[in-house]
């Protein structure tokens, strides 16, 4: 295993502390060995797609796979929903709305989602030129005490919805693409200088497994997107096409993702609600007493009808 993918694993360990270990392994292994049909490769400056069964380069520099966009630029602008439309002031109500519900729980992803905020400038934006759902991020860490400003793309899920591009079941794929890649956000604002312009399709089950995990402590469901990338890949597979993916594991790898996670998770919650595993551990409320198992369930249970109320 690379020094790389031990950080990632770290990474994604501290949002499952309470899974079991075997749970644990089953998830943080994901990160190492991914779904084996690598898709390009990186030689001599220029990628290719990996032939037959060999592996692509594991780790490849961030400045291969794209620039961090200019916010500023005519192109940039040129194709996202100009910012002050109706169009984009919508959905970027709506991203505001999910992500002040993503950070309103006392979850370790939904706090280091909350620090990050706190230290950063981040803009949304809504591409008009992208024709599947998609999400992008890009991160610039700040120096000297500036903030660390991020840049979040979407696709237009509006239109895309109206166009039938997603279905009925996988029509509410904002929260999981934004948790996703929120994700990637939390997690290059930990990153260690050394990883800091390096990249592996590891670091997107690692954002997966984030925002699987943040979506759940706040009760969204977690399968919009997923089911679109497995519906996807299913229907390839079928046609007998190419289900290789450029630097990402394939649809279906990513929605197991999803699923795994998602039971674990359950599996912690419902042995937490037994008593059978200790709970989170929670900072001390203001009036100082240690947190009683009673409260915790009544807080459980709390989340899970603001969750109910929250879904539309
Ligand atoms: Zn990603």
């Amino acid at each position: 295993m690379t020094e790389f993918e031990k950080y990632l694993q770290g990474f994604v360990e501290t949002y499952y502390e309470n899974a079991s270990e075997t749970d644990k392994e089953t998830l943080l292994n994901r990160i190492v060995c991914d779904a084996g049909n690598k898709r390009y490769v990186v030689q001599e400056g220029r990628r290719r797609m990996a032939d037959g069964d060999e592996k692509g380069d594991k780790i490849y520099d961030l400045s291969e796979l794209r620039d961090f966009p200019d916010i500023d630029s005519e192109e940039f602008k040129s194709n996202c929903l100009d910012t002050n439309s109706p169009e984009h002031k919508a959905c970027e109500a709506e991203i505001k709305d999910l992500v002040a519900w993503f950070t309103s729980n006392d979850s370790k992803a939904a706090a280091d989602l909350k620090a990050l905020l706190a230290h950063s400038e981040i803009e949304y934006r809504v591409r008009k030129n992208w024709t599947v759902p998609n999400g992008s991020c890009a991160f610039q860490k700040g120096e000297n005490g500036t903030p660390d400003k991020i840049v979040i793309c979407i696709s237009d899920l509006k239109r895309l919805k109206k166009e039938g591009v997603l279905s009925e079941i996988n029509e509410d794929a904002l929260p999981q693409i934004l948790a996703h890649e929120l994700g990637h956000a939390v997690e290059f604002g930990k990153r260690p200088k050394e990883w800091q312009t390096k990249y592996m399709d590891g670091a997107e089950t690692a954002a997966d497994l984030y925002a699987s995990s943040l979506l759940f402590n706040c009760g969204i469901s977690e399968r919009g997107f997923s089911q679109y990338m497995g519906m996807d890949y299913d229907k390839k597979k079928e046609k007998g096409e190419d289900t290789r993916m450029p630097y990402t594991p394939d649809g279906g790898f990513r929605r197991d993702n999803f699923i795994k996670s998602e039971e674990a998770m359950r599996r912690a919650k419902i042995n937490e609600l037994r008593g059978l595993a200790p709970a989170r551990r929670q900072p001390l409320r203001e009036n100082g007493n240690p947190e009683t198992m009673r409260g915790r369930q009544q807080s459980i249970i709390g989340n899970a009808i603001d969750a109910k109320i929250h879904n539309r």
